[in-house]
């Protein structure tokens, strides 16, 4: 058993100082003034930290991405002490634009394989195209054989890489993953990469309004990726649609008009978007290109986890917005959104997920996943297979 004493408790819900205790992975009770006789639990002074949700990124390329540039360009797999060092506990796997090189069955033996090594992982099937390349033969299938698949990702949307895919063709495709959904308890959601297109989000607004299906099917992503694309997120977003930030960039990116996320998150919260509606994830071990002035690829740059927290400290320090409110898009938000159950909140019964934060400096200090201490007091304790 672990006693957590006297931590400053954001659930994500700002709660007080209390005392966590946790055991067989799951947390047990929180609060103030548990006591245990010394030998039967490993009891922590938390006095100074803030315990908050183990972090839930919801799109990392866990068997690697990219290769946009050819076969060299093609990025390596997740490493397990990034995702320690990013608090990441909860992981989703998706692919990209590559669907023949990397499949849904490596997928799943990724997602196993980090699994073992301490994270709680899920995963998308399919890629960029459509139609979804399943593992089993279909996307209902997938859903209701397959434990870790959750839903249909990254299918691309006004993208030059996209498949172009009809209304129709996409409309059948959500209606095949909202019956897998159903029929398997899970969200059965499209993770939807929007690229740079002129259509923005119409084919999501006209399936919405012409069909049965809601909002709630659809989570598209890289919603700051360019201007034109975050004000039609924000009236997307406002009218209940769901809106998914990514951490990762590069300066180049910002350069040329992509909304950061911490400002991004305030312009929303401002211009009325209900919170519960915002999403971050970091798009961990995509590919970044780095281009110079004149459009010249300098180098190519990795996506990071990292980036997934770093975002929401820098949304709290730099644009004011609360750590409860910001410590939502990557913990109750995405349980919530992704129905994984006992994830992203502190309360007796869910997982044993927890971050500690320093309390002055919101740096990461400890983190616990289904119990287990990979990182505390700054040191991780834990290494990938071959790290
Ligand atoms: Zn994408």
């Amino acid at each position: 058993m672990l006693l957590l004493k006297n931590a400053d408790v954001y659930a994500p819900a700002a709660t007080g100082r209390a005392d966590i205790l946790a055991a067989g992975g799951r947390i047990l009770r929180i609060e103030p003034g548990i006591r245990l006789p010394q030998a039967y639990v490993e009891e922590v002074d938390a006095a100074g930290l803030i315990a908050v949700p183990g972090f839930i990124d919801g799109h990392v390329h866990i068997t690697g991405g990219g290769g946009e540039g050819g076969y060299a360009t093609r990025t390596p797999e997740l490493l397990l002490s990034d995702a320690i060092r990013g608090g990441v506990t909860t992981v989703v796997g998706c692919l990209g634009t590559d669907g023949i090189t990397r499949t849904p069955a490596g997928l799943l033996a990724k997602a196993r394989a980090l699994d073992e090594e301490g994270l709680s992982t899920f995963m998308y099937t399919g890629h960029y195209a459509v139609p979804v390349q399943t593992l089993t033969g279909s996307i209902e299938r997938d859903l209701l054989l397959i434990d870790k698949i959750i839903g249909v990702g990254e299918v691309a949307l006004s993208d030059h890489r996209s498949t172009q895919p009809t209304f129709e063709e996409f409309a059948r495709l959500a209606a095949e993953a909202r019956r897998g959904g159903i029929l398997s308890g899970k969200a059965g959601i499209i993770n939807v990469h929007m690229g740079d297109g002129r259509r923005g989000l119409s084919v999501l607004r006209r399936i919405i309004e012409d069909t049965e299906i809601p909002a709630t099917q659809f989570l598209p992503t890289h919603i700051g990726r360019n201007p034109a694309l975050f004000e039609e997120g924000i009236a997307y977003a406002k009218a209940g649609g769901l809106v998914d930030f990514t951490t990762s960039t590069v300066p180049a990116f910002l350069d040329e008009g992509e909304v950061k996320c911490s400002a991004g998150l305030r312009r929303m919260l401002d211009a009325g978007v209900d919170a519960a509606n915002i999403t971050f994830t970091s798009d961990g071990q995509g590919s970044l290109p780095d281009f110079d002035g004149q459009g010249r690829l300098r180098r190519l740059d990795v996506g990071r986890v990292t980036s997934l927290f770093a975002a929401v400290r820098e949304t709290v320090r730099t644009e004011g917005v609360p750590l409860a409110t910001a410590l939502r898009v990557i913990t109750a938000n995405p349980a919530r959104i992704l129905k994984l159950r006992g994830k992203g909140v502190l309360a007796a019964g869910a997982d044993a997920d927890i971050v500690l934060l320093d309390a002055e400096s919101l740096e990461i200090d400890g983190v616990i996943a289904k119990g287990r201490w990979l990182m505390k007091g700054r040191q991780p304790l834990v290494r990938g297979a071959f790290e």
